[in-house]
């Protein structure tokens, strides 16, 4: 049966599931207050990473021992707003004990690997399909280390990955000047993971694959969705703070603002914004050839249409609170120090910051799935750290539920009922 489907955000996971939703011969509209792939959305500012071995939960035995030093050190890469700190104490000890031994991490890292694997050629046939096939590239991700010894102190997440099937190319540092002559020499050893791809424009992809589902025949409503009408446990609408918008089937897609409608579809789920930010340094004098994480700075350095872009930081606060410009400032200074051409007076004009909000389980893994309320309503959020490699398939799951066929992987590790 056909159905008239309302997407709930077009962020990536929105974005994916309306191009999916269409292919499966459904009537959709696309519910959003802003612009599609605009700056309010987590998948308009991100690393641009698709990154298919990105299967280690954030949280890894042992953190526990490191964060004081985290939250202690200025530049690090964690900081918690400590007025925030109560409310969010309950999802900060799930959070930490969802990686608490290898066994925990083996079983995430089985789970994302399933929505993970092949995420570049899934983002590639859209992107051709969308006409922006050029922001795709299939041609691997790197990691640099200062030394082997600090390789072999992530041993664990390593180990984990060639489990789940993944594998990579160890550098000498004479491989790794080669590769990258315009990285610091203090990098003395890289991991090239050629399975892997990135986005050159998150926001711009984003946008097109919106496009491209309104050339489609999606239609395009400028609003935010509510509530649900349900009646007898059947989708009757969606409430936005304009009309009803009728019906029968819609998606939550809604990124980090997805825990109070995932509450009305009767869904109490564990979601925070984990804030992030990205440096946007125009025209740079040094930029990696490949994208690459920068161990020691838990930062990511790519460069994009815009400029070189280093992305990172973990910061725990509450949705609305202003940003904390330091932590992006942070990020250009580690921008400084990994590409020694860069000018130290890189004149202002030259740089953007941007912060976005991780929708952020404590395990690390998504919602997806039908919600407890309606069979009708669709989870398709909390990618965390994934959300724009997670998407394609997301996307994909999406429009077999919508279309009542079995989903190509068990959704049992992402469903929401696992916080009740
Ligand atoms: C610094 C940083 C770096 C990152 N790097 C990577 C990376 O390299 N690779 C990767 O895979 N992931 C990365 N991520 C994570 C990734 O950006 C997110 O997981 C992903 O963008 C989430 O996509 P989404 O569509 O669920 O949410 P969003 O992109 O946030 O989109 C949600 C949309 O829903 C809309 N919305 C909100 N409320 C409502 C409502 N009530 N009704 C209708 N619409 C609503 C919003 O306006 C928004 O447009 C990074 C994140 C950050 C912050």
């Amino acid at each position: 049966m056909n159905k008239h489907v309302v997407i709930i955000g077009a962020g990536a996971v929105g974005a994916m599931s309306a191009v999916h939703a269409l292919r499966a011969g459904h009537r959709v509209t696309i519910l959003e207050p802003e612009t599609p792939g605009g700056e309010q959305a987590s998948s308009y500012g991100n690393a641009g990473w698709l990154s298919s071995h990105s299967v280690i939960p954030p949280s890894e035995p042992g953190l526990w021992k490191k964060v004081p030093g985290f939250l202690l050190d200025p530049l690090g890469p964690l900081a918690i707003r400590w007025t925030y700190l109560p409310q969010v104490f309950p999802w900060l000890l799930r959070y930490m004990a969802s990686g608490a031994t290898r066994e925990r991490v083996t079983v995430t890292a089985r789970a994302l690997r399933t929505l993970l694997a092949d995420a570049p050629a899934l983002h590639r046939e859209l992107a051709e399909q969308a006409g922006v096939a050029h922001l795709i590239d299939d041609q691997g991700l790197l990691h640099v280390y200062p030394s082997r010894a600090d390789f072999e102190a992530e041993g664990l997440a390593w180990e984990v990955r060639r489990s789940v099937g993944v594998h990579w190319q160890e550098l000498s540092a004479d491989e790794l000047r080669l590769r990258e002559p315009e990285l610091h020499e203090r990098y003395q050893f890289g991991v090239f993971v050629g399975e892997a791809g990135h986005c050159r424009s998150p926001g711009a992809y984003v946008a097109a694959l919106v496009a491209h589902a309104v050339a489609g025949g999606a239609v395009s409503v400028q609003g935010r969705a509510i509530d649900f009408r349900i009646e007898t446990g059947r989708l009757r609408a969606v409430c936005t703070d304009g009309a009803e918008i009728p019906c029968d089937a819609a998606v939550i897609a809604a990124g980090a603002r997805s825990k109070a409608l995932a509450n009305k579809a009767g869904d109490r789920v564990a979601l925070e914004s984990e804030r992030g930010y990205h440096v946007m340094i125009a025209r740079p004098e040094g930029s990696p050839r490949t994208p690459m994480k920068v161990s020691d700075c838990a930062a990511v350095a790519t460069l994009t249409e815009a400029g070189l872009s280093v992305a990172g930081q973990v910061e725990i606060a509450s949705f609305d609170a202003a940003p904390n410009w330091r932590r992006a400032e942070i990020l250009r200074d580690h921008a400084l120090n990994i590409f020694p051409a860069l000018p130290r007076d890189l004149p202002a004009s030259r740089v953007r910051y941007w912060m976005g909000r991780r929708p952020s389980t404590p395990d690390g893994l998504p919602c997806i799935g039908r919600a407890s309320a309606s069979r009708d309503i669709i989870h398709a959020f909390g990618h965390g750290h994934v959300g724009l490699v997670g998407s394609a398939r997301t996307g994909r799951l999406v429009g077999q539920l919508l279309s009542e066929q079995e989903p190509e992987i068990s959704l049992e590790p992402f469903e929401a009922r696992r916080f009740a």
